[in-house]
């Protein structure tokens, strides 16, 4: 509840305002916290029918609760719950068409508690909007390696998908931008690959797919174990391990791997072109395999969780 003995007025964009009206909507007030958590999650509509099929719903929700058992947060409601409170959503907005899922958690009170307390008590957003796929197109992106390293585990893990770690990653896009790349590389604190800022990142060389480890300072990406499994089903041979800086100068194909981005091939890296400067096979195999799946006819019935419309 808001302080009732909260001095009468604040200053807010130019001027001075009545402390009880200075609100703001909540889809922005959560993100303001240093301990705020969340999940990014799609749901896509089936290839074969008037329904959405929410992709990887439950492993979204348990990573919400994992950010937050790390943050030392409690969640007021059950995945179970939050699962349902999905669906509720996307039949209330009447969605046709592909969306984005926004849940996320953030620690009741005021904005001056900046040292949020463990167990402190929760609120739960979720939010949703309309997006459109990329994986039907023949998108590639331009990649630089940035000079600022990726977050830590020994500081701020990024296996946590807190609001707090994009400060890092908004920094490394802002430099690839002003550079002219369109999405920045990171390096982890051992000067090895780990991911872009919203997406993990992969190479194929020699008709392998090499992807960074789990722990070289990334988010246990849901895409990327997708991914993984898709490709062992395709027969392309698969290794996690740490990755060189050079071996992106070498591959012969590279891509990213996220919710958001999907599966999107990289043609340049550091001004190098990437194989022959257009998607390659692999990364083009996996995206028609990746949107069979998400839209339900590549098999993996148990990665969807159907909202008849
Ligand atoms: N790394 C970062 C930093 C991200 O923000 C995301 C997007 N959630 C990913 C990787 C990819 O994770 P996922 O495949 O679970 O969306």
């Amino acid at each position: 509840a808001p302080a009732t003995d909260h001095p009468q007025w604040i200053w807010r964009n130019g001027e001075l305002t009545g402390w009880r009206d200075a609100t703001i909507h909540v889809n922005a007030v959560g993100h303001a916290s240093v301990a705020a958590v969340f999940e990014g999650a799609k749901a896509y509509r089936a290839a074969d029918g008037e329904r959405l099929l929410v992709f990887r719903l439950d492993e979204h929700l348990r990573r919400l609760y994992q950010s937050a058992r790390i943050c030392r947060l409690n969640l007021p409601f059950d995945v179970d719950r939050l699962r349902t409170a999905v669906l509720e959503l996307l039949r209330a907005n009447e969605y046709t068409e592909d969306a984005y899922l926004r849940p996320w958690a953030f620690p009741r009170g005021l904005i001056r508690e900046q040292m949020v307390p463990a167990g402190a008590d929760c609120e739960v957003v979720i939010d949703s909007w309309r997006f459109r796929s990329g994986l039907s197109g023949t998108r590639g992106v331009t990649a630089a390696v940035s000079s600022w390293l990726r977050i830590s585990d020994a500081s701020t893990p990024p296996r946590v998908k807190a609001f707090s770690n994009y400060h890092n990653g908004r920094l490394a896009l802002m430099e690839a931008r002003e550079n002219g790349h369109d999405w920045p590389i990171m390096l982890n604190a051992r000067h090895q690959v780990s991911e872009g800022p919203g997406a993990c990142v992969a190479l194929v060389r020699d008709g392998q797919v090499i992807t960074p480890s789990i722990s070289s300072g990334v988010l246990e990406s849901i895409t990327r174990d997708t991914a993984l499994t898709l490709l062992g089903e395709l027969g392309v041979p698969v290794a996690e391990r740490e990755v060189d800086r050079s071996e992106l100068y070498l591959a012969d194909e590279l891509f990213f791997m996220g919710t958001a981005w999907e599966i999107l091939p990289v043609t340049k890296v550091d001004g190098l072109i990437v194989g022959d400067g257009s998607p390659g096979p692999v990364a083009t195999a996996l995206a028609a395999r990746y949107q069979e799946v998400v839209r339900g006819t590549g098999g993996h019935p148990d990665w969807l969780t159907e909202v008849a419309f």
